[in-house]
């Protein structure tokens, strides 16, 4: 059975102790409420609480997440956080290829590709992100795009490789909107990725990877979207900085 994701990524939000405050009631209502063992809640904090805050975490059923890393092992990086680095701190996740990333920090297929490798040699799990903007879904070339983001970012690891990686759709047009995609749109890209990997990798393995979907997942419509065949849980942006709400997610399989 695919491992099913309530991912939260709070972006640059939360002081520090908002943020502590936060990430303790998660903690202890995921302890409390979350029953099936089959779900992980992922939290990803911003990169200067990670090492506190993953002291808070007491529990297999949370585990911390970065937002980003930088592909290389050390050097003249000036500002940059290693996956080494990540790793010391009890990281377990990371999130790359995010949109606003590959937007506002031109971050291409390449330099992604490079970070999946980086995360995947020290033994965390990459949370790869993809999706198509709004002019590229108009233009029905979505399909096409998000299968070159995948071909580009992730098709040279060998299948043992890309079992290990988790995959988050998030059309852009669906990010911090309000606007989310029908459990139909979802489910339809969804089962195509996962098409399109069974072509490189065979069925088996692409029925092992858990496919999130992301863009204004909220309370109210994470259980139709967890309900889609394909949609393996989500990640969670705006809906993750309530801890009732986020919780309540992580509880809608
Ligand atoms: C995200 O940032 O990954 C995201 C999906 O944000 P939101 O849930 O706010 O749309």
């Amino acid at each position: 059975m695919r491992k099913k994701y309530a991912a939260g990524n709070w972006k640059m939000n939360t002081t520090f102790d908002e943020g502590k405050k936060l990430l303790s009631e998660v903690v202890n209502m995921v302890k409390d409420e979350l029953t099936d063992a089959n779900v992980k809640v992922v939290v990803g904090v911003p990169m200067p609480y990670l090492s506190t805050f993953g002291q808070l975490i007491d529990t297999d059923k949370v585990a911390l997440a970065a937002q980003n890393c930088h592909p290389e092992a050390s050097g003249a990086f000036t500002g940059e956080t290693s996956v080494s680095m990540l790793k010391s701190v009890g990281v377990k996740y990371v999130i790359i290829g995010h949109s606003e990333r590959r937007e506002m920090f031109n971050e291409d297929d390449a330099f992604v590709a490079a970070k999946v490798d980086a995360i995947l040699a020290e033994g965390l799990t990459p949370i790869f992100c993809c999706g198509e903007t709004l002019a590229q879904r108009e233009a029905g070339i979505h399909f096409d795009f998000v299968r070159s983001q995948f071909t580009n970012g992730l098709f040279h690891l060998s299948a043992d490789e890309l079992k290990k990686v988790v995959i988050a759709y998030e059309p852009i047009w669906a990010i911090g909107t309000g606007v989310t995609a029908s459990s139909e749109q979802a489910q339809e890209m969804h089962k195509m990725l996962r098409d399109h990997l069974a072509s490189k990798y065979g069925q088996d393995v692409a029925d092992e990877i858990s496919i999130l979907y992301g863009g204004s997942v909220k309370p109210n419509n994470a259980k139709e979207l967890f309900g889609m065949p394909d949609v393996d849980g989500g990640l969670v942006g705006g809906a993750s900085l309530d801890s009732r709400g986020f919780t309540d997610i992580a509880k809608s399989f």
